[in-house]
């Protein structure tokens, strides 16, 4: 058994854990992360890699009551429901009803929009002090609809992106082949959202980000945090055989972090919007110039390292179900109709969770009655992007700065916590 002490514990090494502890180090603080140090493990390593500047809207939205019955009758290949797991979200499915309307969907969008801003800006911070701005690209994001009406009908969305400052730009069949030359036909309308950014590699940035902290002092506790206790000044940390002792404790375990607070009295409702990925090689010169959003298909399509990353849309289940690789295998079937992809040698399914609040909006601030928690967690769909500015945020907060970004919409307290 070792026995670690830091100012601050971090725990979980996702891009939210990661980028706090890069801010805190730069404050001079000592941090100690614990995380079990399995890539794979990380929504951070599977996402699209995707830093949406127009991703200002919760799932949660005015259209998605109408479409509930498809998704639970499994006729809709963008969302599965696993019915048999309905124990595990049944808390979270109410108030995620409860925030599908136009005026909750608006001020959920105000209330992102300043982090969501700061977000492509804060990656390449980062990425740049440690010499890894390359693996970010500002390309642009397409959204694509079969239908040659489809980008013209997401009217309430384009107004209110105009209102907080979001470049959108309408294209045609024509415009998306020039864009895409290696797409099929299929797609006769589409979005180019032209200020938003792209990391090639998610993965590869975020094992960067780990070899940096190490070398800048940071400990790296490979356990799984199996208890948060009160300590007389610290708070006490156990992790397999070691005990970390912290004067601050940042939650930051992804879709796990509701789990690991509940014994401590604090009950968020988090799901696990699961999702799978696959890579595909290209065939011949094929290749994609950004990310892509198939609308029908609800899945994206992702040029990463030389392959394309095909990702599914949302499996609404327990995040520790056995994975179920029916709508991946359906997702790519289907990609395959949008470019010439072929299998790719010794690549695997990948599954992951998105860390979901039923509002839409992360949960960054220390819960009420605690001077020592921080939580930084629930980011969903947009995690990836806004890890770098939460984990400046987070920072701050720590170190008696105000916050970069306005944070009270994200306080613990909206769920009694
Ligand atoms: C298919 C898919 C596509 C996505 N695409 C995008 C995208 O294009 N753009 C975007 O912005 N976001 C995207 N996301 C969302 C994004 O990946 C997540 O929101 C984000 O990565 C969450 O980061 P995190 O640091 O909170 O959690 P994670 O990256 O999941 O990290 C949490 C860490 O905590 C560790 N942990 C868990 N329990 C414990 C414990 N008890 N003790 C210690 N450690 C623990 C885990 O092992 C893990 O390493 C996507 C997600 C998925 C699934």
């Amino acid at each position: 058994m070792a026995e670690y002490r830091a100012d601050v514990a971090v725990i979980g090494a996702g891009i939210v854990g990661l980028s706090t502890a890069m801010e805190l180090i730069e404050r001079g603080r000592s941090v100690a992360v614990l995380d079990p140090g399995k890539e794979r493990l990380r929504a951070s390593y599977g996402n699209a890699g995707v830093l949406s500047r127009g991703s200002i809207f919760p799932v949660a939205g005015p259209g998605v009551l109408a479409k509930l019955p498809r998704y639970v009758l499994g006729r809709d290949i963008a969302v599965r429901v696993r019915l048999a797991s309905f124990p595990a979200f049944a808390s979270w499915l109410p108030r995620f009803l409860r925030s599908a309307n136009e005026e909750a969907w608006r001020r959920a969008a105000a209330a992102l929009n300043p982090l969501v801003a700061a977000s492509y800006d804060r990656h390449i911070a980062l990425a740049a002090r440690i010499g890894a701005g390359d693996l970010i690209k500002r390309n642009g994001y397409l959204r694509l609809y079969r239908d040659p009406q489809g980008a013209a009908a997401a009217k309430l969305e384009r107004t209110i992106l105009t209102k907080h400052g979001v470049k959108v730009e309408e294209v045609d069949a024509v415009g998306i082949a020039e864009l895409e030359p290696h797409l099929s036909s299929r797609f006769a309308s589409g979005l180019l959202f032209t200020d938003t950014g792209s990391v090639e590699s998610p993965g590869t940035l975020v094992e960067a980000y780990i070899r940096h902290l190490r070398g800048r002092g940071a400990t790296f506790i490979p356990a799984l945090v199996e208890r948060i206790g009160p300590g007389e000044d610290q708070t006490i940390i156990q992790a397999g055989a070691d005990i970390v002792r912290a004067r601050d404790v940042v939650i930051s375990a992804g879709a796990a972090s509701a789990r690991l607070i509940r014994p401590l009295g604090y009950r968020i409702p988090l799901a696990a919007e699961r999702g799978y990925h696959l890579h595909l090689r290209p065939r011949g010169n094929a290749m994609l110039n950004r990310p892509v959003f198939d609308a029908a298909g609800g899945y994206v399509m992702s040029p990463m390292q030389g392959m394309v990353r095909v990702l599914s849309g949302v499996e609404l289940a327990r995040p520790d179900d056995p994975p179920d690789e029916r709508q991946i295998r359906a997702v790519v079937a289907d990609a395959r109709r949008s470019m010439p992809l072929e299998d790719a040698a010794g690549e695997e399914i990948w599954m992951g969770s998105r860390p979901s609040t039923p509002d839409g909006l992360p949960v960054i601030g220390r819960p009420r009655g605690s001077t020592r928690l921080f939580f930084a967690f629930g980011h969903g769909h947009i995690g990836f992007a806004n890890g770098p500015v939460t984990g400046l945020i987070v920072a701050q907060m720590l170190t008696g700065e105000s916050p970069a970004v306005p944070v009270a919409p994200f306080s613990p307290s909206r769920f009694g916590a």
